[in-house]
């Protein structure tokens, strides 16, 4: 049997928020609601919710590009490369986006690398009550091993 592979996430989560233009509203609300125990923490975001997540909490966000801009696939890379922790992503489901194709990439590579993802409200609570988020956790990465040594 193959050795489990783990990253060992610190307390101080590093947190990647994106929300669609009609959940912006809702994600400001969240923030705002949690801005103590967000500033435990080191925040990431799209562009545009990056400027209103700053403008909010009153303090610095690590700004990438807007979202259809490249933004989301930015995120997505930081998850392949070990620098996003947890990804809150209030997508629109009421709402077709011009980036869709890097939406659902963005979800894939979350997924890949086993990362807590809140899509909504009530999960992204639910992720923040969990004592997980002050301590040091052993995230367990799947075994890509046999898909790298693959003939090809
Ligand atoms: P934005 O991007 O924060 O720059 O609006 C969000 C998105 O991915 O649509």
């Amino acid at each position: 049997m193959s050795k489990r592979a783990f990253r060992l996430l610190q307390p101080r989560k590093r947190i990647a928020l994106v929300a669609h233009d009609n959940k912006k509203a809702d994600l400001i609300d969240w923030a705002d609601y949690n801005r103590a125990h967000l500033s435990r923490h080191e925040l990431i975001a799209t562009g545009t919710t990056g400027k209103q997540l700053e403008d909010k909490l009153d303090r610095p966000i690590k700004k990438l590009l807007s979202g259809p801009l490249g933004g989301d696939q930015q995120i997505g890379a930081m998850i392949a490369e070990g620098a996003v922790d947890v990804l809150i992503f209030f997508w629109d489901p009421m709402q077709a986006q011009p980036h869709d194709p890097d939406i659902k990439a963005l979800l894939r590579l979350a997924v890949t690398w086993n990362i807590p993802i809140a899509c909504d409200r009530a999960t992204a609570d639910f992720i923040f009550t969990s004592s997980l988020m002050h301590e040091e956790y052993e995230q367990q990465l799947t075994d890509y091993s046999n898909y790298l040594k693959r003939k090809v």
